[in-house]
């Protein structure tokens, strides 16, 4: 008999919700994490991600719905607020890169409410942005911020009570297929088997997924996400800002002061360059904080008090920017969810998805678009559409 149901490979923000959906639905469940518990070599760490339902198409509006209800699952268990609603703001040009038409109709579709405001109405509100009078903007007041790192460090607490075994500094350096539709894997020096595999290994993918003969058209880049003591930090204060997106090409958003007292978060999206997770470096980008600066010199320049810190942060992007969230079409029996840099809010429905995939070979939520062998997946050089 195999020594667990299911196998986790990765223990960020999506495979650590795995392990806790897994558990929860009593499955013997190891979680293996190459480096230590909350390293900040991936995608999941620092405070803070955005939540919303403002999204572009209804399947994703409906899946946001979803993952406010997952958050609520896991916090009920963990006794632990870990989602906080500030309000969240799509803003821009009119005539921007990414027009706001299509969010409005998404969260319409899905009986979402949400406000259009000019931009008279965002600086009476949001007296901190300086716009001209071409931008406008969708406020929906569910936006707001998921406590990464709390989120993270909660499901993998709540797994460990549920009876999840869960191992740090063990890297898995091989997956088998093994008899009886079971799989082996390696890591740190150990063997176990398993009825089931979970791949949730963010930037290191690719690795896991070629002992299973796949390869997708992944890019991982080096991200940048940076604190500044607002100068004008009355306006910034966390209950009067909401969360921001700038919806044009570049794209940034950011937060109220959260996590860090007396600064907020600014980012680019999609802003920075390939790398290799093995030898990327955690310098800073130059050119990304140069269009931070600019951009808040031009549009929020109340922010831009003294430079506190930069976090560097990986993104694992499909060329699309969706998600895959399948089963491997020739290996039934493992799931991989892929986060295309924009799935942390997402991160416990996720997990749960994984577990409905890999116990019972299917979910009841919509993750159609999100499938492995969707056309633009096996193009050997896709176009790429970072931008959304
Ligand atoms: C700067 C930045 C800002 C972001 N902002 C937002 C936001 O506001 N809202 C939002 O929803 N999303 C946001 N995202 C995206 C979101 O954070 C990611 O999509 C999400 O965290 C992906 O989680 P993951 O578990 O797939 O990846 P990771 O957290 O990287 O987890 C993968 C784990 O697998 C482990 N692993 C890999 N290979 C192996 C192996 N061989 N053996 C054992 N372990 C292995 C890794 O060490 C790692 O811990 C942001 C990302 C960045 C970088």
């Amino acid at each position: 008999m195999p020594d667990f149901d299911a196998i986790v490979v990765g223990l960020g923000g999506i495979g650590s919700a795995a392990t806790y959906w897994l558990a929860k639905r009593g499955a013997r469940v190891l979680g293996l994490e190459q480096f230590e518990f909350g390293h900040s070599r991936g995608e999941s760490h620092d405070h803070s991600r955005i939540i919303r339902l403002s999204y572009v198409t209804p399947a994703y509006v409906r899946l946001a719905k979803q993952a406010y209800v997952a958050w609520e699952s896991l916090e009920r268990d963990a006794g632990e607020q870990l989602v906080f609603r500030t309000g969240g703001l799509d803003i821009g040009p009119r005539d921007g890169a990414i027009p706001l038409d299509g969010y409005a109709q998404a969260m319409r579709a899905c009986d979402v409410p949400f406000e259009w405001l000019d931009a008279a109405e965002i600086r009476a509100r949001w007296p901190a942005f300086q716009i001209a009078g071409d931008v406008h903007g969708l406020f929906q007041e569910d936006g707001g911020i998921v406590a990464a790192e709390r989120a993270t460090a909660a499901h993998q607490r709540m797994s460990r009570r549920l009876g999840a075994v869960l191992r740090e500094n063990a890297p898995v350096t091989r997956v088998r297929p093994a008899g009886g539709g079971s799989v082996d894997v390696e890591a740190g020096g150990e063997s176990y088997r398993a009825r089931k595999l979970v791949v949730a290994a963010g930037p290191w993918s690719a690795r896991i997924l070629q002992f299973l003969d796949t390869r997708l058209p992944l890019e991982v880049t080096k991200e940048q996400a940076m604190y500044f003591e607002a100068r004008d930090l009355a306006r910034f204060e966390f209950g009067r800002f909401p969360v921001w997106i700038w919806m044009d090409d570049p794209s940034f958003y950011g937060f109220p002061v959260f996590g860090e007292d007396g600064a907020v978060k600014v980012t680019q999206d999609a802003g920075g360059l390939p790398v290799d997770p093995e030898t990327r470096t955690f310098e800073e980008d130059p050119e990304i904080t140069r269009r931070v600066t600019d951009f808040l010199t031009r549009v929020l320049p109340g922010a831009l008090g003294p430079r506190r810190s930069i976090k560097t942060c990986l993104y694992t992007l499909t060329p699309d920017r969706d998600f895959v969230i399948d089963r491997l079409p020739e290996h039934p029996n493992v799931a991989v969810a892929i986060g295309a840099g924009h799935a942390f809010k997402f991160a416990s429905l996720i997990g749960r998805i994984l577990g409905e995939i890999a116990l019972d070979g299917a979910t009841p939520s919509d993750v159609a678009a999100f499938a492995i062998d969707r056309p633009i997946l096996q193009m050997e050089a896709p176009p790429k559409t970072y931008m959304v």
